[in-house]
């Protein structure tokens, strides 16, 4: 079932490995394409995605359980990681990062290679939430404090988008915690709200989502 690991393409690992030799930002981002950023109004290029698209059945939210971060900072860490074969992860595990002002501006969403290449996430402990989750991680520690307005103002965009191009139902917009045991994204996150607010937004018809 778990036989996108396998897989890899092999652009990806090349592009993966390099990363370790060149200097950090600011020729990390543009030259791996890493990660692309779109302002909170707009879906430009960033929203783009390469190949063809994954059917996607969930989205899986996330917080960074950190008070700063960005797509760099997490791209970092999960380079670390191994999966359950003992293989090194392929980089980030999520398909979209949204800043909170520290190591990403406030409400900036960054969609990551995974989102642009369309394969699947490292993110949620199930191989099927991974297989076809998107998964969205908020930088922040959402057991201790709020989103951001212009972090709620993103995600409600973003999610509306998602519900309109891929059909995903309200049951299936998620916390990490409904898929396994942890906090995650924390108890201050308003899950309900969040949903409702994007269901009203991917109903309107002129939202800014929307592609033409
Ligand atoms: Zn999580």
């Amino acid at each position: 079932m778990n036989t996108a690991w396998v897989f890899v393409p092999v652009s990806v690992l090349a592009a993966g490995g390099a990363v370790a030799q060149m200097p950090p930002r600011p020729v990390f981002v543009p030259q791996l394409a890493l990660n692309e950023a779109a302002s909170p109004s707009g879906f430009g290029s960033a929203w783009n995605v390469a190949g063809v698209e994954r059917s996607w059945e969930f989205v899986v939210i996330h917080h960074s359980a950190t008070t700063s971060g960005s797509v760099e900072s997490i791209h970092r860490e999960h380079r670390q990681r191994k999966d359950r074969n003992g293989q090194p992860w392929l980089g980030i595990g999520y398909h979209f990062v949204i800043g909170n002002g520290f190591g990403m501006p406030d409400g900036e969403i960054s969609s990551t290679f995974r989102w642009r290449d369309q394969i699947h996430g490292a993110h949620s402990g199930s191989i099927r939430h991974n297989a076809s989750g998107i998964g969205i991680c908020l930088i922040g520690n959402f057991e201790y404090s709020k989103p951001t307005a212009a972090q709620k103002e993103s995600i409600v965009r973003l999610i509306a988008y998602l519900i309109d191009r891929y059909q995903i139902s309200s049951r299936r917009i998620i916390g990490h915690r409904h898929i396994r045991e942890t906090a995650c994204p924390g108890r201050h996150f308003p899950l309900g709200s969040i949903v409702q607010e994007s269901l009203r937004l991917a109903e309107t018809p002129e939202h800014s989502g929307r592609p033409d």
